[in-house]
């Protein structure tokens, strides 16, 4: 390999080009956020293909989310210039990763997943029966966890939670479908029982040769023993972390498995990254102060800033969640309509065209990251008042209300008529039939070669009027009109049918639906995205207009990996963050990552927001790094309140 200087090649320092050109099997980068780590990542698997000789179709790398798969194939593409050498990567989630494992053995429609709103359908009928007290929520959460090889420590019954996760288990047998955390478990099995000559022959093992994995720290044990099984047989495995960013502890990860690769990957080299080029110097000290007070696990981690200074961190003091809404709304609307014509002349000057669209903000540069997608609601009632467009991502309440549910299993259906699952749970959920009726028709079905076509000739041989809400519906009717659009339009297009056909205009969940519809071209991805994605890949529009000029509206947990020039944290409230909630548990370290994730994913201004008792997270950060400010007047509060919301 020839000695190319860092600086030329991808633009990294040097402890960045040790992590990427090193030559060691096993290599671990853990480094603090905004280090660099994802762009190291992106840079290794440029260096393997262009210096290394390696065949793009050898990497696997593993990313949290979709959306962060699809930013890394894009960055790729432009490395390359070229498409077919990124598109012969396996880029994705473990879960998308490992459906596309199974898809290439088993062919893609015969695997039917079962979205996690029909899987707690199904639960809540066993709970039923069998007469528990749990909520199948909570339920859910144990049967995964179970799963996830790690056992739930609520004060539920061992007994009970076995013998519901064995009912379940052969419930979603009998309907042919695998739950999310089953895609995984399946691959597994397949990797540690299959001997090796088995992988070789399906060509698996070649494409994990290089397997990389980002954001290491959230790994559960499935995954945990996935990289194991899949690292074994490869010739490199690199995996970048931060176990000061481990926030999933509450569905099995645990930052402790950098320790177990350690031990698992004995010849393993240790990259430090310890420059943070994402925040100004007051953000990094801030965060710093914070995330030193964790109570486990002093470590000799450093991190230091290279941007020059910025401004201090903002304290906003508000009366309570509205007034603090209605300070980012006031603030936002200053940010955005602050710079005038001058300002925007002199910018223009000074910093010529090229750059000067860097230093004038927009909406999207701005991101409100809260704690509970809850806290949501009231800062969407202010933006639509004030005309600030926006996005909210996340998995929220409105997608399991029923009406929505009902659309996505019907839709989910008609793309793919083996899925037999999702026929009998759309008509079990419609009562469009009696039990007996649907017994028959999925018979018949099941024999048939399972079209919408043959599925039409066996629901015609039967003839049974259909009635729903006191109106005839005609089932055959809507499989028609829907199968010929639904591979043509507009996903918004066929939802707003959906919404006209079934009277469910003016239903607050169908809306936010279609406002999701609207950031989709494809009826398949839309769909595939709601019942696949992460939290964070599902992302719902402000307005019925799509743009791509919003301010981000997310969770903490959302915004892991992001970075966004200017950060608002609203509800710092002890009580919040740390969030005390019993059907969450509650772990104030962990809270203190998140705390820690929140406030580094600022680039330039960090303003945190809190009302009542403050976090007591608040007080870990020097005074002399804070301004205080105090929100508002009460009495102005109301007048707005007044004026704008109730008009
Ligand atoms: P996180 O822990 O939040 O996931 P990270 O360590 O993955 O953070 P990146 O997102 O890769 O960090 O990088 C943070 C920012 O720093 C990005 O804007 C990136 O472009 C920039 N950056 C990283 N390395 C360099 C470098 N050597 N020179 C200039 N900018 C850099
Ligand atoms: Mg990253």
């Amino acid at each position: 390999v020839e000695i190319v200087s860092p600086d030329i090649l991808y633009g990294l320092n040097e402890e960045q080009w040790k992590a990427v050109s090193s030559s060691e099997p096993a290599i671990a980068v853990i480094a603090g956020p905004g280090t660099g780590k994802t762009k190291t990542l992106v840079s290794r698997i440029s260096y393997l293909v262009e210096k290394c000789g390696v065949l793009p179709s050898q990497i696997t790398a593993v990313t949290f989310t979709n959306k962060a798969a699809k930013e890394m194939r894009l960055r790729l593409e432009k490395q390359f210039e070229s498409k077919r050498i990124a598109g012969a990567m396996t880029i994705g989630t473990f879960h998308s990763i490992c459906l596309q494992v199974l898809s290439r053995e088993r062919g893609r429609n015969s695997i039917n997943i079962i979205d996690e709103y029909n899987a707690l359908s199904i639960i809540e009928e066993i709970i039923k029966d069998m007469k528990l007290k749990i909520s199948p929520r909570e339920a859910l959460r144990e049967i995964s966890l179970l799963k996830n090889g790690t056992s739930g420590e609520g004060d539920n019954k061992k007994s009970d939670i076995d013998a519901l996760y064995d009912l379940y288990r052969s419930q979603l047998k009998g309907y042919g479908v695998m739950d999310y955390d089953d895609i995984l478990l399946e691959v597994l099995q397949e990797f540690e029982n299959r001997n090796t000559e088995d992988i070789l022959d399906k060509g698996l093992e070649s494409s994990f040769s290089y397997l990389l994995v980002d954001e290491f720290q959230d790994i559960n044990e499935i995954q945990y023993r996935l990289i194991k099984e899949w690292g074994r047989k490869c010739k490199n495995i690199f995996i970048i972390g931060d176990p000061d960013q481990s926030i999933y502890g509450f569905r099995g990860s645990d930052f402790r498995y950098f320790e177990r690769f350690k031990n698992d990957f004995p010849d393993i080299r240790q990259v430090r990254l310890t420059k943070n080029y994402r925040s100004t110097p007051e953000i990094v000290a801030s965060a710093k102060s914070v995330i030193a007070k964790k109570a486990e696990g002093a470590d000799d981690r450093s991190l230091d800033a290279k941007r020059e200074s910025g401004s201090k961190i903002r304290l906003i003091e508000a009366r309570d969640g509205f007034s603090e809404a209605l300070f980012i709304t006031k603030e936002i609307n200053r940010i955005i309509g602050g710079i005038d014509m001058i300002d925007a002349h002199a910018i223009l000057a000074h910093h010529g065209k090229r750059n000067a669209e860097k230093h004038i903000k927009g909406f999207s540069d701005i991101a409100v990251l809260y704690r509970t997608n809850r806290q949501a609601e009231i800062l969407e009632q202010c933006f639509i008042k004030e005309g600030i467009q926006y996005v909210v991502v996340g998995r929220d309440e409105f997608l399991s209300e029923k009406p929505v549910r009902e659309a996505i299993t019907f839709f989910k259906f008609l793309l793919n008529p083996e899925d037999m699952a999702s026929l009998l749970l759309y008509l079990k959920a419609e009562n469009i039939y009696s039990e007996d009726f649907n017994r028959k028709l999925m018979e018949d079905y099941a024999l048939s070669e399972k079209s919408i076509a043959s599925l039409i000739r066996v629901m015609e041989g039967v003839q049974l009027p259909l009635y729903k809400q006191g109106q005839p519906v005609n089932f055959i009717e809507m499989l028609k009109k829907y199968q010929s659009v639904i591979s043509k339009e507009k996903p918004y297009k066929i939802i707003e049918s959906w919404i006209s056909d079934n009277s469910l205009s003016g239903v607050k969940s169908m809306e936010m639906l279609l406002n999701t519809a609207i950031m989709h071209s494809e009826m398949s991805s839309f769909i595939q995205n709601l019942v696949l994605g992460r939290e964070s890949d599902i992302v719902r529009s402000g307005s019925k207009v799509y743009s791509q000029d919003a301010v981000s509206l997310m969770t903490i947990h959302g915004s892991k990996g992001l970075e966004f020039p200017i950060v608002f944290i609203t509800g710092v409230n002890d009580g919040m963050i740390p969030l005390r909630n019993i059907s969450h548990g509650f772990d104030t370290e962990e809270e203190r990552r998140l705390f820690y994730v929140a406030m580094t994913r600022a680039r330039d201004e960090l303003i945190l927001l809190t009302s009542s008792k403050p976090s007591p997270f608040i007080a870990d950060i020097s005074e002399e790094q804070l301004i205080r400010e105090n929100a508002f007047e009460q009495k102005q509060v109301l007048e707005y309140k007044q004026v704008s919301l109730f008009d």
